[in-house]
């Protein structure tokens, strides 16, 4: 018995040398597909089984006790169904050669197991392997062996069953347990392995005679190579020109001399297409764990778009600079908050008086405080309250355009515009020779319309006006039955005056008496116009019969004592026929025409009466 336990634990030992040895080799396996990696791995658990199987004690004719089991259980609770196939295959075959009475119970135990060590995998498959969970699947997979095969056997002492369970407990739990550590390790390498060779910069170490240790994928690619293991030995004089070769290299030695970092350091160079590309590195000297330099480790980054993108947000900052350093007008930037944020020369050139408060970072409501304090706006007075400021401050954020006037004459316009942002964007011009031609226009439009109205040599309503007011007159005199009364007036002899005199004395002499008109006529509703030559009209609404009659009176002595020579008058001065006619309560007429040809009669009447006089339409002319 003593020789067989020696067995058993050389047993133990040579399993426990293929674990090792599959770790071992499995590392250097990595490039194997995972379905290839599963199959070796049954395979050599396979082979550990037979090993053991060989090494087997015959505790009975044809039973065998050995630690197939163990390996059966490791294979299946890690490799999954695929490479407990093959360790099964493989196990259950070389039991077969073996033969015997208990080979019946040998391929069932080891399907038993097979199956046990499969659920154990789908069981454990989400959950990390941990003490626990190894040592649960030793213990079950040892007793599960050994009571089957005591079962089949029937009379085993106690004491070596349990000696059987312990030792298949121990070495399934050990030969997991280094499965479980290899594994953790596998899985942080190819964490790392990944992470260098897949990682977008350039990633690298080099000797201390810079030569490429190990570098990933992308900086092998950079330099047409495809896999990262051919940078290996390589230095910068197999890679680069002499020169620049030369000064990489005399920066690394330093780096590794001086023991001194270089960090960021941005460099320019002409790949091999022509093109310039700029690069980002940084490299730090390596020590070992005495201390001792024993090369570098660098990163290398691309920046060459950072660079352009760089450059192209320089360029158009100074093309905005000089378009905003040069346009006529003037331009301020506020914040959301209402403070400056930018503003060019003009800007502040456009406010003599506040330009000293329109600096960046400034507040709005300090620079409408500096306007009212310095009286710089004409229409703002100096007093107003802080209320009016911060109302006034807070209009920045409207979008619309203002007109301003200045204490010195000049007129600004003030276009507001808000951006996406908030911030309120002004725009600030000088419009004051647009608002002195919008003030010449405007005076001239008012010309215009009086000259519309007016007749140009007299200055009185011209005969447009004449025929407009008399109609409205006529039909509020009919609606209202009032009074209205129209007064026709005639030069007399006028063109003897003419050829008297010339024709300029005549226009003086009608200027002359429009002036009378207009000085006799005083209500605001009555109106003097020139009628048509040398005819004048009055239209005296609200005016009965009596007061026409009085007003052409007055007008008839004026012009008499104003006396204008007319030498070829029997008067010897200018004088005038007034008909009038006269709508009040009882006389009225049909039309406006009727009234007119009324008063036309009745000067026709004091013409012929003699002239220098005065006539009522439907009465004798009066003289006075
Ligand atoms: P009567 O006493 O009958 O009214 O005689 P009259 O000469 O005034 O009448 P007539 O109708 O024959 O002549 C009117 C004159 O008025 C003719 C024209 O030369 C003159 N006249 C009309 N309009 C103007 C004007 O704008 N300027 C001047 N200077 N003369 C004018
Ligand atoms: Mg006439
Ligand atoms: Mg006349």
């Amino acid at each position: 018995m003593i020789v067989a336990w020696q067995v058993l634990i050389g047993n133990v030992a040579a399993v426990s040398l293929l674990i090792s040895v599959w770790m071992h080799l499995h590392y250097r396996l990595y490039r194997l597909s995972e379905v290839q990696a599963k199959i070796a791995f049954g395979l050599m658990m396979g082979l550990g089984a037979i090993v053991s199987m060989a090494l087997s004690v015959e505790i009975d004719s044809g039973y065998y006790v050995d630690l197939r089991s163990t390996l059966l259980a490791v294979s299946a609770v890690y490799g999954g169904p695929l490479a407990i196939l093959v360790t099964g295959m493989l196990t259950a075959a070389y039991r077969i050669s073996m033969g015997g009475a208990g080979l019946q119970p040998g391929l069932i135990s080891i399907a038993v197991v097979s199956l046990l060590g499969t659920s154990m995998h789908f069981l454990f498959r989400r959950q990390p392997m941990n003490f626990k969970r190894i040592a649960a699947s030793a213990f079950t997979v040892a007793s599960v062996s050994v009571a089957m095969s005591l079962a089949y056997r029937g009379n085993g002492s106690p004491i070596t069953a349990l000696g059987f369970i312990v030792m298949g407990f121990v070495a399934t739990l050990v030969a997991a347990s280094v499965i479980t550590y290899f594994h953790a390790f596998t899985v942080e390498r190819d964490i790392l392995r990944a992470a260098l060779t897949q990682a977008p910069d350039l990633y690298y170490v080099k000797d201390r005679k810079s030569r490429f240790l190990v570098a990933n994928l992308n900086v092998a690619r950079n330099h047409g190579r495809t896999k990262s293991s051919d940078m290996a030995g390589l230095t910068d004089f197999d890679l680069y020109p002499s020169e620049m070769a030369q000064a990489f290299f005399d920066r690394e030695q330093e780096i590794m001399s001086t023991g001194d970092p270089m960090v960021d350091f941005e460099e320019p160079y002409v790949v091999e297409d022509g093109r310039k590309r700029w690069f980002l590195t940084s490299k730090v000297p390596l020590r070992d764990r005495y201390g001792n330099l024993i090369g570098l480790a660098g990163v290398t980054r691309d920046i060459t778009e950072e660079k352009r993108l760089i450059q192209e947000a320089v360029e158009s900052k100074n093309v905005l600079s000089q378009a905003m350093a040069e346009m006529s007008d003037g331009l301020a930037m506020f914040n959301p908050d209402g403070k400056l944020v930018f503003c060019n020369d003009q800007y502040r050139a456009a406010f003599p008086r506040s330009g000293y408060a329109r600096k960046p970072g400034a507040h709005i409501s300090d620079i409408v405080r500096a306007v009212v304090r310095n009286a710089e706006r004409i229409d703002v007075s100096p007093d107003v309250s802080e209320e009016w400021i911060q109302a006034s401050a807070a209009q920045l954020f409207l979008t619309r355009d203002t007109e301003i006037p200045l204490f010195d004459g000049r007129w600004l316009s003030l276009r507001t515009r808000l951006a996406s942002d908030g911030s309120a964007l002004v725009v600030v011009s000088d419009i004051t020779s647009m608002k002195h031609s919008e003030e010449q226009l405007k005076q001239l439009a008012q010309k215009m319309t009086g000259l519309a109205y007016t007749d140009a040599l007299t200055g009185i309503a011209n005969r447009r006006v004449f025929d407009e007011v008399i109609l409205t007159e006529f039909a509020r005199a009919r609606r209202n039955s009032s009074p209205l009364s129209l007064l026709l007036i005639d030069i007399d002899h006028f063109k003897s005056f003419n050829d008297t005199y010339g024709h300029l004395e005549g226009d003086k002499c009608l200027k002359a008496i429009g002036d009378i008109l207009r000085s006799v006529v005083t209500r605001p509703s009555d109106l003097a116009a020139r009628f048509g030559g040398e005819e004048f009209a009055i239209v005296l609404p609200g005016t009965d019969r009596d007061g026409a009659l009085n007003l052409a009176g007055v007008l008839r002595s004026t012009l008499n004592q104003l006396a204008i020579p007319h030498s070829a008058s029997s008067k010897s001065i200018v004088t005038t026929s007034i008909g009038v006619a006269n709508m009040s309560d009882g006389s009225t007429f049909a039309s406006v025409a009727d009234l007119v040809r009324a008063a036309d009669q009745a000067l026709y009447g004091a013409k012929t009466k003699g002239r220098d006089c005065i006539a009522a339409a439907g009465e004798q002319a009066t003289a006075a």
